[in-house]
């Protein structure tokens, strides 16, 4: 099988050069936008469709197993039933039903209480509560921890572990109005979730994407009509913020901006993805400095994979997943997965810069 390549144009000078075996060049989505330089990339699975239909996939996310990393996993989001298990080939290992509507999980290997767990946090929309989850290492299947009331209807979420101080953050957001965030720091109280309350404040509009930076200490928010907006993640960073891209004439988003994932390279290099939901586009920053553009691409059709739209959440490692994902992988939400209901796509991630 032609292995699909990731390549992110840096330009449109650079563009052809960069475009490797398994890509090819497109037409800009808009050719009066500046500076959209995009690319093609492939498939090379997809999950099992979700159990819902309508609107019911959404926010991803990737577990990487410690010792067998081609064994590792992809938990996501039954919007209003609960949370799928899949392998790397898509195949459904786990489903977990889970009262209300759950919309987004990430897990960071983190300390909690004396152990070290990986814990998926989902958000339940119909109690306006935060569960938590662990991931079993043995049988790599997720298990109930407990859960939080939150003071929002919640939206989407993010977990932040800080690497100051070692402490386990989830960041959620509030369903439309204003885009209120509220910030709690986690901790293991026996066999109990203790939640605290330590942040909140409004982005200005409605926000479910985000993703945090534990090294760097940064927080990316996807304000849906707006843009993406860089904070500060921990609590004492306020509401000072700075606009890293914007849905107007001089950005290269159109909206709804949806999910975003940070691809993590060495000496806290990487790169920032977006999900630019109105073009079925993926923008790409720098994840360093003042978060350079650096270029877009779509997911297309390939190997009777149908191609990617109307993104939602995404995920990414760049930690090596075996044969089929040596540099890791790309997961995306499709929000039209033909006749089917919608999916999660894999995508193997080869940075070209
Ligand atoms: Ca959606
Ligand atoms: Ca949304
Ligand atoms: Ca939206
Ligand atoms: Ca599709
Ligand atoms: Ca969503
Ligand atoms: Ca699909």
């Amino acid at each position: 099988m032609a292995a699909a390549i990731l390549a992110i144009a840096l330009g449109a000078a650079a563009a052809s050069a960069l475009v490797a075996r398994g890509s090819r060049e497109i037409a800009p989505a808009d050719p009066g936008r500046v500076h959209i330089a995009a690319v093609t990339v492939e498939p090379i699975a997809e999950t099992k469709p979700v159990p819902r239909s309508g609107d019911a996939a959404d926010d991803p996310a990737i577990w990487v197993h410690p010792d067998d990393p081609a064994r590792s996993k992809i938990i996501a989001t039954n919007k209003d039933g609960g949370i799928a298990v899949y392998d790397l080939h898509g195949r459904q290992l786990q489903y977990l039903a889970h009262a209300g509507s759950t919309t987004s999980t990430f897990p960071p290997s983190s300390h909690w209480g004396r152990r070290r767990v990986t814990l998926v946090a989902a958000s339940n929309r119909t109690r306006d509560t935060v569960a938590l989850f662990r991931v079993d290492q043995r049988t790599r299947r997720l298990a109930a921890i407990g859960s939080f009331k939150t003071g929002i209807n919640v939206y989407g979420l993010c977990m932040y572990h800080s690497s100051a101080t070692r402490d386990v953050h989830i960041f959620i957001n509030s369903d439309g109005g204003r885009g209120t965030f509220e910030q709690y720091r986690v901790r293991a109280r026996g066999n109990r979730v203790a939640a605290r309350l330590v942040r909140s404040f409004d982005v200005g509009s409605e926000a479910e994407g985000c993703v945090a930076d534990d090294a760097l200490g940064d927080l990316y928010i996807a304000e849906e009509d707006r843009g993406i907006w860089k904070y500060g993640a921990e609590p004492s960073a306020g509401a000072a913020r700075s606009l890293v891209d914007s849905t107007g004439a001089d950005g290269h988003l159109r909206p709804d901006v949806e999910g975003l994932a940070l691809a993590e390279g060495r000496d806290g290099t990487g790169h920032l993805i977006a999900s630019s939901q109105g073009d079925d586009m993926f923008a790409v920053y720098r994840r360093e400095g003042d978060n350079e553009y650096v270029g877009s691409f779509r997911i297309g059709a390939a190997g009777g994979i149908d191609d990617v739209e109307q993104t939602d959440g995404i995920a990414i490692t760049t930690t090596g997943l075996g044969d089929r994902f040596p540099h890791g992988v790309f997961v995306a939400h499709d929000g039209r997965n033909g006749r089917e209901h919608q999916n999660y796509m894999l995508v193997p991630w080869r940075p070209l810069w």
